[in-house]
Formats: C-alpha cells, sequence, structure tokens
C-alpha cells in the first residue's frame, strides 16, 4: 500500500480513525486463532458512505480488505493474511431502532451482541443468539459468521434471525437484501448468502434482526454422570421429552479445567456434567423441571442432580462453562479447536472417536459442547513449537474430520472455515459444489479483493467421491 493509497484512506476515515503504526496494526493482527498476520493498514469507517469509499479505492488501486468485528473469530477470516486493510467496523456500533411493536431491531455491525441482548430485555424483548464469547463479539461478525450458542437447541442460530441487510459489495455499490417483516419471498434469498460468508462476499453495514418475546422464567439444572456415554446416550432421551433452551455437555478434562470455578463440590466420580435449561411461562417452567428430574431421577444413571437456586448461581454455572476455552491453556499453549457437528444420535460414536484419538496420539483432546444440537467443540491440545507435536494434532483432525462427515455430520457448526478448515473443505464438499461457490465469489467479487485467501483452499484438491 503506497502513501498515495494511505493518503486517501485518512481522507475518506479522517486521520484520528486510521491506523499505521507498527504497535497499532499489531492490536488488529490477530483473533481467536492466535495466528498473527500484519495488516499494511487498519481503517475505522464510521458510515456506510465512508465503507463504500474505501471499496471503491480498493477496487480500483487495487489492495485487499479484510472486514473485522471484535477478533474473536476462531478461524482466521478476520487475519489480513494477503497483507492490505483490515477494515474495523467497531464505530459503526449503534442500535438505530428497536421496533418492539414488531419485535425488530435494526443495527450497525459494530454492535456488540451482550448490548443488543441487553437493549432488547429493556423492551420485554429477546435476541436468542448466544456464543459464549457475546460479551466482546459483534453482530456483524455474528451474522458473518452465523454464530450460535447454548440456546440454538430450541432457539436456532443468527441466520434465523436475520431477515433483511445493507451490504456494500467489494466494487462499492450498496445493496439491500431482504425484509423488516414476518414474511418476504421477492427474489433471491441474497440475505441467506451473505449470513456465514465470512467476510468474502461483502461489507455488512446494517442488520434487521428479528426478536422474540421474552420468556418469563428460566431454570437451570446440573446433571452429574459417572460416564461420558451415559451423558450422551441421555442427550437424545430428554430431548424426547422436554425441548430445552440448553443442552450443554462437559467431559471429564473438560470439568477438572474449570471445577475450581463450579459453585459446589464434585463427587469424585464424576466423569461427565450436562447443564440442562428449561425457559419459557412462569408457571410451566417449574413443571417442565420438575418432570425432567423426575425422568432423570428413575433411570437410575445419574450420580447428582443440582438445580440452580437462583439466577446467581446459574450464572455461576455458566460462567463456569464460559471460562473453559481460556482454561483450556493450562494443558498445553495452543489449541486446535474444532466445532464439529453430527446427528445426535451419533455423539456417543463422535466422543468415542475423539477418545481414542487422544488414546493412539498421545495427545490431549477433551470435549465439550452443545449436545442439544449435536455441536460437540473438540479441542486438541499442543505445543506448536514441537514439531512431532503439532504433527500428531494434524492428524488428529484430519481424523477426527473424516470421521465426521463418515457419521453424517459437518465440518463446522458455528465457527465457519476461515483458513484454519480450508484445506479440508474437499472432505465435504464435492468438486463442483465448490467450484458453484467459487463462481458465486467471483460474482460478487472478480478482484478477489474482499478476505482473499478464506474459505476455498489455495488449489482445490479433487474430491475423493
Ligand atoms: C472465548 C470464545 C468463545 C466463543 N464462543 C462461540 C460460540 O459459542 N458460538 C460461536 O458461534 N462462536 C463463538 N466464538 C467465535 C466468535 O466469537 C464468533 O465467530 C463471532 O461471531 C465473531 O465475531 P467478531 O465480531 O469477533 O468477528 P471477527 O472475528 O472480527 O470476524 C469474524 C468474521 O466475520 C467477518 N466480518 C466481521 N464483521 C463483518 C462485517 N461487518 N461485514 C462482513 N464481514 C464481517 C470477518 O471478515 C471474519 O471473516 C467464540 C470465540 C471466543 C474467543
Amino acid at each position: 500500500m503506497d502513501r498515495k493509497t494511505i493518503a486517501a484512506l485518512r481522507q475518506i476515515v479522517g486521520a484520528d480513525h486510521l491506523r499505521t503504526a507498527p504497535e497499532e496494526l499489531r492490536c488488529y493482527s490477530y483473533d481467536g486463532t492466535a495466528r498473527e498476520f500484519l495488516p499494511e493498514a487498519v481503517a475505522l469507517p464510521g458510515s456506510t458512505d465512508e465503507v463504500r469509499a474505501i471499496m471503491q479505492l480498493a477496487s480500483a488501486t487495487p489492495f485487499a480488505v479484510v472486514p473485522r468485528g471484535a477478533g474473536t473469530g476462531m478461524t482466521g477470516g478476520a487475519l489480513a493474511v494477503a497483507g492490505g486493510l483490515v477494515l474495523a467496523l467497531n464505530r459503526m456500533n449503534r442500535i438505530i431502532e428497536l421496533d418492539a411493536a414488531n419485535q425488530v431491531a435494526v443495527v450497525e455491525p459494530g454492535v456488540i451482541n451482550g448490548a443488543l441482548r441487553d437493549e432488547a430485555a429493556r423492551h420485554g424483548l429477546f435476541y436468542p443468539p448466544d456464543p459464549a464469547s457475546y460479551k466482546f463479539c459483534t453482530i456483524g461478525g455474528n451474522v458473518a459468521e452465523c454464530a450460535g450458542g447454548p440456546s440454538a437447541v430450541k432457539y436456532g442460530v443468527t441466520r434465523d434471525y436475520v431477515l433483511g441487510l445493507e451490504v456494500v459489495l467489494p466494487d462499492g455499490r450498496l445493496i439491500t437484501t431482504g425484509v423488516r417483516t414476518a414474511k418476504g419471498v421477492v427474489g433471491y434469498d441474497l440475505t441467506r448468502l451473505f449470513v456465514g460468508s465470512e467476510g468474502t462476499l461483502g461489507v455488512i453495514t446494517k442488520i434487521i434482526l428479528r426478536l422474540v418475546a421474552r420468556p418469563q422464567a428460566k431454570a437451570t439444572l446440573l446433571v452429574l454422570l459417572d460416564s461420558m456415554a451415559r451423558a450422551t446416550g441421555l442427550v437424545t432421551e430428554i430431548l424426547a421429552r422436554e425441548l430445552p433452551c440448553t443442552l450443554e455437555y462437559l467431559d471429564h478434562t473438560a470439568i477438572t479445567l474449570v471445577a475450581d470455578r463450579l459453585p459446589l463440590p464434585l463427587p469424585p466420580e464424576t466423569r461427565a456434567l450436562l447443564l440442562v435449561e428449561v425457559d419459557g411461562d412462569r408457571d410451566a417452567v417449574p413443571l417442565a423441571m420438575a418432570r425432567l428430574r423426575d425422568f432423570l431421577a428413575a433411570t437410575g444413571q445419574v450420580l447428582a442432580l443440582r438445580e440452580a437456586s437462583d439466577p446467581d448461581e446459574a450464572e455461576a454455572l455458566w460462567a463456569a462453562r464460559r471460562a473453559l476455552s481460556p482454561a483450556a491453556f493450562k494443558l498445553r499453549p495452543h489449541k486446535v479447536s474444532e466445532d464439529v457437528v453430527v446427528p445426535r444420535s451419533r455423539i456417543p460414536e463422535l466422543v468415542a472417536k475423539a477418545e481414542a484419538l487422544a488414546e493412539e496420539l498421545a495427545i490431549p483432546i477433551f470435549t465439550f459442547g452443545h449436545a442439544g444440537d449435536g455441536n460437540i467443540h473438540v479441542n486438541i491440545m499442543l505445543d506448536r513449537t514441537n514439531p512431532e507435536e503439532a504433527a500428531r494434532a494434524q492428524q488428529a483432525k484430519e481424523l477426527l474430520f473424516r470421521q465426521v462427515v463418515a457419521l453424517q455430520g459437518t465440518l463446522s457448526g458455528e465457527h465457519g472455515i476461515g483458513i484454519t478448515k480450508a484445506a479440508y473443505l474437499p472432505l465435504e464438499l464435492s468438486r463442483d459444489t465448490i467450484a458453484v461457490m467459487q463462481s458465486l465469489k467471483a460474482l460478487f467479487d472478480p478482484g478477489q479483493i474482499l478476505n482473499p485467501g478464506k474459505i476455498f483452499p489455495p488449489a482445490v484438491p479433487p474430491k475423493n467421491d
């Protein structure tokens, strides 16, 4: 990026909102993967017009542009792998409108997920997508990744709440997609195309979101078990009886990592834990929880049941669950964190495979996750400075992915592909499917300037089909 380009960028966003000093660039060089790629400049636009001007400049020059929210992504989507400009949307953080009567919010991309949830709550409404990073990730990043969280088992993921978008295309054109009504089928569903597109097709500058009525009550139950097989086996049985708003599990290693944060001592035989929540009508929730407790007690399979006595105790349980990702680094300095999904009934097979891989390859692997929707976080722990261990971790990842596909699952439920899974895309998608996706990318971004190097492997090898 030459001085003329830098000067033009400064002209667009103002000197205060363009970063070029090495120490400032460093702050935008990494994300949740802990990998680092230094951009050549960082621009923090304050409006859609500024985003448009930047994209016009980028396509005319050309230079690479990498949209970025909070940089919490787990697959390297916000990393400037080809240099160029990081377009940080954090200043565009207004909740433009909260239309309570129609249960709709219109927001800029830099709004923090938690801020929207709080604002919706003030109007008696609820924005369900709740990634564990909700206190700091942005709605723009959530839309670009189609983020999900524990509540997805009942409420679905980000795509289920995006009604419409405003998007700046790589050449600077501005389009709007979707509706702000409950229904709408005019033309192709471009909204759904942009959701989960990982910042490769356009820069999202405005988002119209569906809200729902806030549940009146919630109850939280901790279920302790002496085996992982029992825990995963119970998941389908619970779902056959109640629709919880959360059904999470932790394996033994995961429990050990956060045991000191749990608000109660665990029996020493504890090997697995389920966290089950039901929400809804004030009168219905205690009844649903009582049915669930009765069922679980009658199975004779649980070590202990503990219902949170108040919201503070429930929050303490969740704080422990959210602390799991960072706590993993007690095991090894680096982590390969996968978010695979399998049909619920196949969770036991997947967990057994992860355990077998840990044993065979002598590498720490632990699992936890959204058991209710089959979305399992498999964490392969390693020290990247040890090449031999790094190779074993890589092997574990590939064998895991092959097993996931064999179980009719998918490589990613919420973190996307980015750079960390790009090489494995052909395991799941056929050559023709990938080619169609690449044609779409070329249609929106013929100059390949927007977030290059993401999703697609550099040269797609033929699928083994
Ligand atoms: C501790 C921790 C827990 C997490 N838990 C979860 C979880 O439970 N569920 C889950 O789904 N994810 C989770 N994540 C991953 C991450 O928080 C989500 O992917 C989140 O949606 C990323 O938002 P962000 O603002 O940080 O986006 P970034 O990381 O900055 O960007 C992510 C992607 O979005 C693109 N992007 C960002 N803004 C825009 C925009 N305005 N227009 C176009 N593209 C854009 C970027 O180019 C990039 O490809 C977790 C991460 C951490 C660190």
